[in-house]
């Protein structure tokens, strides 16, 4: 396979812009920031977005703040403030000063909503919601005045004084910039500043009642914070004449610009907070850290890597239009960092028991088998070998062609890092089922071929009944059968993948496994990486999650 992770240099236009900007001295450092809104747990969109404004803030010697645009407290909690700050954390990054949050300047967002009263720049306007759409026009047809435009000063500071202290109804006024109604860009139409919302905030508790829009809060929380470069997605690229009309009408401490990039969407994926809640919420998953989710915290249960995350979103580049990225991509990085990085080790997914006939009852020999087939400071596990031993049920079979490489009656196989030993009868149960396989062992065939010349055709995995432990493996596969689950709007919850889930509850694993700490890597050697579960392993309990398997089976045919 190709190589994806070598290529040269990925297209990073916001670097361009960057170098530019400290060349021509427009700023004399990088100060970026991730704004994310509490609520929801953090995506790969984010991750995306997190190594963006922190990776440039970090390659060009400056800093990136993190900061909760906590405008819109209904939908907003502390636990998901506390989950992203954990995300962010993991993923490798670190925040300049304190964490920020947009509600700790909502007084000062509401002195400058003031001062453009003050300036003639906003007013009070009390038209319904019904009736704010039919002046607002349209993409093709201007919109009007509202009747309330030409409020006087004096009377808009007087309605806006009392909309602060509470004294209209929700939905009964706004205060609105005086823009342009026939402006082509919709977002210059007399935009929205405050709106009216009795409810209590997870920071401000019930000190407010109106709540600034998103586009008068983002700009000036920039400049307050001295943000430089404030990088969005190219949703809000329309916003951005707003966003600079803000900065130049406003007495702000500093000038921050705007600039978009296209967002991350992945095939077989949902990159939306309001879905994946969905998914959360209608119990399709077992919550938002579920190791199937695409959250950050799903795939850190799933057992991805921080710096494989990180290098796919450096893989993707950065550019102006949004697209969608092959999640094979995402998981090509996963696999090539724990293929580097992750212990070996032996479990049987499904066991049938082996016997050694020749092999006496209680000797334990105790072989040893690398950490890793690359990486000698992966030390190296003790394999104890024992007369009966535990190999997959697949791994055999009473007659097989010369393709199946694997243990066949009156045949050859090697066990991993073990003995070549040969099958010689099969033990039934009364269904006829095969229960045990009778076989022996070939002398002198740790680490050589034996010496009668009847060489083994392949090597299988095995654990040793008497030493082995019973574990619960849980097979992990895409959450969606759908390439683009996330098309059309609940279209998504009809495209879960039921086999997303398997669950066995007694696998066998080699000893050494059993002491994994929880979030420990491995790859599970002919099966697949998996990982210690977070929070349900222990070992007199070992709970494995699959991460991935070995190979790419999905684009298999
Ligand atoms: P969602 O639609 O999932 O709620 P959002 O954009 O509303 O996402 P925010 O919390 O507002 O989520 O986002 C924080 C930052 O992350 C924003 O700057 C946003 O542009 C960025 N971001 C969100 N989703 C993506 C994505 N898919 N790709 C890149 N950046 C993203
Ligand atoms: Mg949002």
């Amino acid at each position: 396979m190709r190589n994806i992770m070598e290529d040269t240099p990925v297209s990073n236009f916001l670097q361009s812009i960057l170098s530019e900007d400290l060349a021509s001295g427009r700023v004399t450092e990088i100060v970026t920031r991730f704004p994310p809104e509490p609520n929801g747990y953090l995506h790969i969109g984010h991750a995306k977005s997190i190594s963006v404004n922190f990776g440039l803030a970090k390659a060009n010697g400056g800093r990136c703040n993190l900061r909760f645009d906590d405008t819109n407290p209904e939908k907003e909690s502390q636990e998901y403030i506390e989950a992203i700050q954990a995300d962010v954390r993991w993923l490798g990054y670190a925040w300049d000063g304190a964490v920020r949050y947009a509600s700790s300047y909502f007084q000062q967002l509401y002195e400058w909503a003031v001062y453009l009263v003050q300036q003639g720049d906003a007013y009070v306007c009390d038209l319904s919601a019904d009736e704010a759409r039919q002046y607002r026009g349209t993409l093709t047809a201007p919109g009007r005045n509202s009747p309330k435009r030409t409020r006087t000063v004096a009377e808009n500071l007087d309605l806006l004084a009392r909309m602060k202290a509470g004294e209209f109804e929700e939905g009964s006024r706004v205060l609105r910039a005086k823009i342009d109604m026939s402006s082509p860009n919709m977002n210059m139409r007399d935009p929205i500043l405050y709106r009216i919302r009795k409810v209590a905030h997870h920071q401000t508790g019930s000190h407010w009642v109106i709540y600034p829009t998103y586009d008068f809060a983002h700009g000036q929380e920039d400049a307050i914070e001295g943000i430089t470069h404030s990088i969005c997605t190219l949703e809000f690229e329309d916003h951005r004449p707003l966003y600079d009309w803000f900065i130049e009408h406003l007495p702000v401490p500093s000038r921050p610009r705007q600039y978009e990039f296209g967002r991350l969407n992945a095939s077989f994926t949902v990159t939306s907070k309001r879905k994946l809640k969905q998914l959360v919420d209608a119990g399709v998953v077992t919550g938002w850290d579920d190791p199937r989710m695409p959250t950050i915290s799903g795939m850190r249960r799933r057992g991805y890597t921080p710096a494989a995350i990180r290098k796919f979103c450096d893989m993707i580049g950065t550019t102006r239009s949004d697209g969608v990225v092959d999640v094979a991509m995402l998981e090509f990085a996963i696999r090539e960092d724990l293929n580097d990085n992750a212990v070996r080790g032996l479990c049987v997914l499904d066991p049938l028991k082996v016997v050694l006939t020749d092999y006496p009852q209680d000797k334990v020999e105790e072989l040893s088998a690398p950490g890793h087939p690359s990486r000698s400071d992966l030390g190296a596990r003790v394999l104890p070998f024992t007369r009966e031993l535990y190999i997959d049920r697949e791994d055999f079979r009473e007659e097989a062609n010369k393709k199946y490489k694997r243990l066949v009656l009156g045949k050859r196989v090697r066990l991993r890092h073990a003995y070549v030993i040969e099958a010689d009868a099969v033990v039934r149960d009364e269904q006829g089922n095969i229960t045990e396989i009778h076989a022996h062992t070939i002398p002198d065939t740790l680490g050589r071929d034996p010496e009668d010349g009847g060489k083994p055709k392949g090597v299988i995995h095995w654990v040793s009944v008497s030493r082995g432990k019973q574990a619960q493996v849980r097979l992990y596969e895409r959450l969606f059968n759908h390439e683009a689950p996330d098309k059309g709007d609940n279209a998504f919850m009809d495209h879960i993948n039921p086999n997303s889930l398997k669950v066995i509850m007694s696998a066998w694993i080699e000893p050494s496994l059993a002491g994994a700490r929880p979030e420990q890597s491995f790859q599970f050697e002919r099966e697949g990486y998996f990982v210690a579960d977070r929070y349900d392993h222990s070992p007199d309990q070992p709970v494995f999650n699959r991460t991935i398997g070995l190979r790419d089976s999905w684009n298999e045919s």
